[in-house]
Order: C-alpha cells, then sequence, then structure tokens
C-alpha cells in the first residue's frame, strides 16, 4: 500500500491545561518511532494554540470543528476556518457523528465545512458512518454514498486529492463495539469505489481512516486491512500509552 498512514486522536470535550501538557510529554517523546505516518492532535479550540505550541517532533494540530461562513463576522461562538490555520492547525475534522446527530449538521452543513476547511488551507478529515438502525436495516452503503457524494457533488472530486477520510460507524463510538474485520474492509472498499467511480487515480491516493473504539489491541488487525490507511481514535487517545501503541500499529 502506497497510501502514508495516518493516525489522529480526536479528544473530544476533554483536557486541562496540566493534563494535556502531560499527554503531550508521552506523545512527543514516542514521535521518532512514528516517521512513517502522520500523527494529527484534535484538543478542544480553547487549548489549541497551548497543544500547538508543545506539537514537536513532526506532530501535527487539528481542530475538531469550524464555522460554515465564509468570512468572520457577527457568528457569536463559531470558529473561522482561517483562525484555525491561524493558531497552527493543518487539520480539522468535518461531519463527525457527534456533531450530526448532537447539533444538527446536515450533509449540506457538512460540504459547506469541508469546502470552507480546504479554502483556508486546512485538510479535511471528512467523518461518515451509518447508525445501528441503519446497518441493520441493510441501509449502510445507500447511507455512505448519501454522505459522501453531498461533500463530492459540492466540492468536486479533485478537491480529495487534498482531504482524508474516517469511516466510523455510528454504533462503534465510544461503546466499546469494533466493526468486525470484514464489516470495516467492506465499507472502506465502498467509499474506495464510490470515490473511483468519479476519479481512480483519486480513490487510489485517498487516505480512509477507521475510527470506532480503537484500541491498543485491535488496532493491528483493523489498520492491517487493504482500505484501512489508519484511524480516528477517541477515548483511547487520551492515554500516550494507549495511542502510541495505536500510533505502532499503524
Ligand atoms: P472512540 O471515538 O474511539 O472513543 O470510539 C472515535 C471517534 O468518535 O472519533
Amino acid at each position: 500500500m502506497s497510501r502514508r498512514a495516518m493516525v489522529a486522536g480526536n479528544w473530544k470535550m476533554n483536557g486541562s491545561l496540566a493534563g494535556n501538557a502531560s499527554l503531550l510529554e508521552g506523545l512527543v517523546a514516542a514521535m521518532p518511532g512514528h516517521d512513517r505516518i502522520d500523527v494529527v492532535v484534535c484538543p478542544p479550540a480553547c487549548y489549541l494554540e497551548s497543544v500547538g505550541a508543545l506539537c514537536d517532533g513532526g506532530l501535527l494540530l487539528g481542530a475538531q470543528n469550524l464555522a460554515d461562513q465564509g468570512k468572520p463576522g457577527a457568528f457569536t461562538g463559531e470558529l473561522f476556518g482561517g483562525m484555525l490555520k491561524d493558531v497552527g492547525c493543518s487539520h480539522v475534522i468535518v461531519g463527525h457523528s457527534e456533531r450530526r446527530a448532537l447539533y444538527g449538521e446536515t450533509d449540506e452543513v457538512v460540504a459547506a465545512k469541508f469546502r470552507l476547511a480546504q479554502d483556508n488551507g486546512l485538510i479535511p478529515v471528512l467523518c461518515l458512518g451509518e447508525s445501528l438502525d441503519e446497518r441493520e436495516g441493510g441501509q449502510t452503503e445507500t447511507i455512505l454514498a448519501r454522505q459522501l457524494n453531498a461533500v463530492i457533488d459540492h466540492v468536486g472530486i479533485a478537491a480529495f486529492e487534498t482531504a482524508v477520510i474516517a469511516y466510523e460507524p455510528v454504533w462503534a463510538i465510544g461503546t466499546g463495539k469494533t466493526a468486525s474485520p470484514e464489516q470495516a474492509q467492506s465499507a472502506h472498499a465502498f467509499l474506495r469505489a464510490q470515490l473511483a467511480g468519479r476519479d481512480a487515480r483519486i480513490a487510489a491516493l485517498v487516505r480512509i481512516l477507521y475510527g470506532g473504539s480503537v484500541k491498543p489491541d485491535n488496532a493491528n488487525e483493523l489498520f492491517g486491512l487493504e482500505d484501512v490507511d489508519g484511524g480516528l481514535i477517541g477515548g483511547a487517545s487520551l492515554k500516550a500509552a494507549d495511542f502510541n501503541a495505536i500510533c505502532a500499529a499503524a
């Protein structure tokens, strides 16, 4: 596989100045061992700058969300993509299932955010995934196609040359249930085939991460799958030993 693996830690709404500093110390110490992959940490927005200042050894900084606004202005509580770039972010998570489910982000909003990330020099990590009901109802591929094509139709397939996709089955996030290797490979291969339907060259180079209860003891098997190019890690990104072990598996 010629794609460079990536492991991104989504800290969600967790952290403190003191806790972040000790976590970063543990991550940076391990960075020389991860020179074949991209490692990204995505702290809460209020910690981006302080965490960024501690990101040595090639560790990259990402945000968890950005505004769906094309310029700064009167949008209380929102974060313009250019501001995230300004404080050192290289990546931003877009369309996480918690944003879709808890904050009402539609496919259209997610597509707008994807474009605004790129407009502001950020690499979007586009999250997609089906719920348990959708999987049990045999809707997985329909949902994945809808979520992916909403973005492709808005930005064009060429935009995926500088984007990352994360397949995150909603039923596997924070539940301790992981997709089986067959389920993960099948969803990743389906997403890559959707991309290939638009442009085979781009489909072959887009990294598709798996997310949903990735732990040190299942990372090897998941990352060994043909179409899995690394992971988006929630709970296990909050402990240096666990996150480092997951990075070592990629
Ligand atoms: P989890 O979260 O690893 O805690 O399941 C993954 C995610 O939501 O990105």
